[in-house]
């Protein structure tokens, strides 16, 4: 049997597709029912208010945005917060800062393992020089 523990509430449980326990499914989608319902209801909310109102955490309804479980293209005022640094977003995962740093930090890298690679190849041809004045 393929038992793990759930990553939501610690409970061993037997592995599935949703990665987690049928008390926390249950509860995911009992939550995820309020928060439509509510947002149905109340387009013009936002996620702390939609938070408060339905006592379920800002995190599990960034979950269901992020997830594309819940659409907030009706309801203007709903953000969901960067993952990187809280700041309030309506797509994507992060805010623009952190993407253009993301994207300045992937192209240093490349740059970086690009410069690695070419340090690297001199070395062997310092060696291969070597090795052709000993011959
Ligand atoms: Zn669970
Ligand atoms: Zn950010």
């Amino acid at each position: 049997m393929n038992l793990d523990n759930c990553p939501r509430c610690g409970r061993l449980y037997l592995k599935n597709v949703m990665e987690m326990c049928q008390v926390c499914v249950k509860e995911l989608e009992y939550q995820y029912e309020i928060c439509v319902k509510y947002l149905r209801e109340n387009k013009g909310t936002n996620i702390q208010e939609l938070s408060d109102a339905t006592e379920i955490s800002i995190k599990e309804i960034t979950r269901f945005i992020r997830e594309g479980r819940i659409s907030i293209a009706n309801a203007p005022n709903m953000m969901y917060p960067c993952e990187v640094c809280g700041t309030l977003i309506r797509e994507g995962h992060m805010c623009d800062n952190c993407r253009t740093r993301l994207r300045k930090d992937l192209t240093n890298a490349a740059q970086e393992s690009a410069a690695a690679k070419a340090a690297k190849k001199d070395q062997t041809g310092a060696y291969r020089a070597i090795d052709k004045q000993r011959d």
